[in-house]
């Protein structure tokens, strides 16, 4: 560590129940789509958190039984002892890099799906399911009880088999059985498990009771606990009960990992919060009511704020999920000093939507998040380069700015050009929409990076056009000139033109007001038949500015997709509350002089609204001329990537450009012989 690091504070070691942190810094559980399905991959991305300076690397939810069952998202799972190996795999990688492993127990009652086990659901009183599936949950009755916490602590002893330093009883997120036995809401029992606050925590503090008692010589026993739901009086408060939990429980845990329910409170995109520690205010009280260290999430990228917890007795241990996914090596280059290195995280939820989608975790920052074992990618290593020496990289958005700057890592002279103003392609434009400032982050570290290479040269007010491209005499082109927006009201809904207005100039795209028009005066309509973020953030802009904004679209909900990054719900909130007069499942049919017709996705019936002009969220078209235009040169390398390649959002963009770069130059037989490394299914334990 540098003399007098300022950050000094954040690497004392902690100790925890019987192990030590060697640190503060601690991945808290977070999914990453792959679990038991992709073991060595899951292993593979834990290994490498462990290697970027962790002291502590969580797993993720952790199945005990076959009634706690989450299919079909691929979480850990521990049903019984044939799952240890799996986990076990994880363990090891975290531990041959210094670090300890946690565990994180999970049954989530009227949460869980048991889609596969067909198991009853179980919950402390009758209800109906939280998932995908119109079933009930039963009451437990004693017995039921009684099964559970043998589960747990069987489920306890087979984590410990499989290696893990530290094991979790789980109370959070608003789904997880023990914190379900605490919420009034929830519980309506009349025994000795409902009733008083006593009675609701009854069954956590047996949970951690068994837990301790089954493993504790050896183990840490972590109680992950939502302290606040965020319902005000609706819900648990971190001010009423959710203290007095903290005062009776105290020092039964070897470690409190506190955060505030449900989920989308606890991973708040930056959309809706900017600030670093939005949970601090909430958590603060924890460290007075208990003797045992204490950890904390709340998207915690920045070291300073970071040891002004430590020293204000907040935290003991500063938790992370997300900005461990952007930079694994966060603590590492916070211990040497490089803190301009730091890959932040921009808060966008894409990771959160791998698992809601139940796919592979990806990282809009991050494009090798889940990709270490099965391509080999390391996030700070890359390849040096091969037998050629310079690379032009054609436009600076997501991908060519990765592309460029991974090019460059690996030795090559990189000439990057960019057509417009400004670097950056539609990262720089979008962020400048309401709520998106943190977009520019994956342009800020970038260009920060390739500003301090030697060996790049980097043009803005630079439109190349093929006979400059042969003059520059670069025989190796990386065409990343992005897509611009449909004009003609074909979408993913819409799928042929829809009858506009001519001449159109009241028609306007998303390209157009990211560079700065505005919609003639009088309502507009937004039109999102694209479903992602965009519409639903250009639709607040006009209505902040003033404008009457018509938003329609043919999903049922405002931005749907968003459902899986956590914000639909606040999206549509926000337009709500603007004043924005919003059609749900309804095409737009045509836009004449008079306004706009929409037609009912069901019954076809058609409904007339007045508006000025339209702005169509719809459909992006490649902007591949420059490419065509290249292909006669018989470049030694001619290779679209980003947008340009396939429109798709960031996070695809910044993997495009990163995988070009690593797959440069490499020998034909790596890159042909398979996409990457598959977890192939071992039948002889089926059929044995
Ligand atoms: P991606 O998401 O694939 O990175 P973007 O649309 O964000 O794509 O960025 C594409 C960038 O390429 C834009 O900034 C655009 O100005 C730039 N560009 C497009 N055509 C050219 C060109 N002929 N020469 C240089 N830059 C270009
Ligand atoms: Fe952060 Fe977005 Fe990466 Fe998730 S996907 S870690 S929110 S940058």
């Amino acid at each position: 560590m540098p003399d007098a690091n300022p950050y000094a504070l954040l690497f004392e070691p902690v100790r925890i129940g019987p192990v030590t942190a060697r640190n503060r810094f601690f991945q808290v559980p977070h999914c990453t789509g792959l679990g038991h399905l992709r073991p060595r991959a899951d292993a593979g991305v834990r290994g490498m958190k462990a290697a970027g300076g962790w002291a502590v690397v969580s797993n993720q939810e952790t199945e005990i039984h076959p009634s706690s069952d989450l299919t079909p998202f691929p979480e850990g799972r521990l049903w019984d002892a044939r799952d240890i190996p799996a986990l076990r795999l994880m363990t090891d990688a975290v531990h041959e890099q210094g670090a300890l492993a946690a565990i994180q127990l999970a049954h989530n009652g009227n949460h869980a799906n048991n889609h596969l086990s067909r198991a009853p659901l179980l919950a402390p009183s009758e209800m109906s399911v939280d998932s995908t599936m119109p079933k009930h949950a039963r009451a437990m009755d004693k017995a039921d009880i009684r099964e559970f916490r043998r589960w747990h602590r069987d489920a306890a002893l087979r984590a410990k088999e499989a290696g893990a330093d530290i094991i979790y009883v789980y109370a959070g997120h608003s789904m997880s059985i023990a914190q379900h036995f605490m919420l009034p809401h929830m519980n309506t029992r009349s025994d000795e498990y409902g009733g008083s606050l006593e009675n609701r925590v009854r069954l956590a503090r047996e949970l951690l009771e068994d837990t301790r008692e089954a493993v504790g010589d050896t183990c840490a026993v972590a109680f992950r606990f939502a302290i606040d739901e965020m319902q005000g009086a609706d819900g648990m408060q971190a001010a009423e009960e959710g203290r007095a939990v903290v005062e009776l429980l105290s020092d039964l845990p070897d470690l409190w990992d506190v955060n505030v329910s449900g989920w989308d409170n606890d991973s708040m995109t930056t959309r809706f919060q900017l600030e670093d520690g939005y949970q601090n205010e909430a958590l603060a009280f924890v460290k007075q009511m208990t003797g045992k260290p204490v950890v904390g999430v709340g998207r915690l990228t920045s070291p300073d704020l970071m040891v002004s917890m430590v020293k204000k007795g907040i935290v003991d241990l500063i938790g992370a999920a997300r900005p461990s996914i952007a930079d694994p090596f966060l603590p590492t280059k916070i211990k040497e000093g490089r803190i301009d290195e730091i890959r932040e995280c921009i808060g966008c939820n894409i990771c959160v939507a791998s698992d809601n989608l139940g796919i592979p975790i990806r990282c809009t920052q991050n494009p090798t998040m889940g990709e270490e074992w099965r391509r080999g990618w390391h996030p700070e290593i890359i390849s040096a380069k091969g037998e050629e020496n310079e690379v032009l990289v054609i436009g600076s958005g997501p991908a060519g700015l990765e592309c460029a700057m991974q090019m460059a890592r690996r030795g090559y002279e990189v000439t990057l050009a960019e057509a417009s103003s400004e670097f950056g392609g539609r990262v720089a434009r979008e962020s400048r929409l309401p709520g998106l400032s943190a977009w520019n982050r994956v342009k800020d570290y970038r260009l920060n990076d390739l500003s301090q290479r030697g060996n790049v040269r980097m043009f803005t007010d630079s439109p190349l056009d093929a006979a400059q491209v042969a003059e520059l005499g670069v025989v190796n082109v990386f065409v990343a000139t992005g897509a611009h927006w449909r004009r003609d009201g074909v979408g993913r809904n819409t799928q042929r033109n829809v009858p506009l207005i001519e001449p159109d100039a009241r028609i306007l795209t998303p390209d157009d007001i990211l560079s700065g028009q505005t919609p003639a005066a009088g309502p507009v309509l937004v039109y999102d038949d694209d479903h992602i973020y965009l519409a639903g953030v250009i639709a607040e802009q006009l209505a902040v500015s003033g404008m009457q904004v018509i938003l329609v679209t043919p999903e049922s909900l405002v931005s749907s997709f968003t459902v899986n990054t956590l914000e639909q719900h606040r999206i549509q909130a926000r337009l709500i509350e603007l004043g924005v007069d919003i059609h749900c499942n309804k095409t737009l049919a045509s836009l004449d002089s008079n306004g706009a017709t929409l037609s009912c996705v069901f019954t076809g019936k058609p409904m007339q609204v007045s508006c000025e002009s339209a702005v169509l969220v719809t459909e992006r078209v490649r902007d591949i001329a420059l490419h065509a235009a290249l292909k006669p040169l018989g470049l030694t390398t001619l290779k679209l990537i980003g947008d340009a390649a396939q429109p798709g959002l960031i996070v695809d963009a910044v993997f495009s450009g990163h995988r070009a770069a690593r797959e440069f130059e490499r020998p034909r037989q790596d890159t042909d012989k398979d996409w990457f490394r598959r977890e192939i299914i071992d039948l002889r334990e089926e059929t044995s």
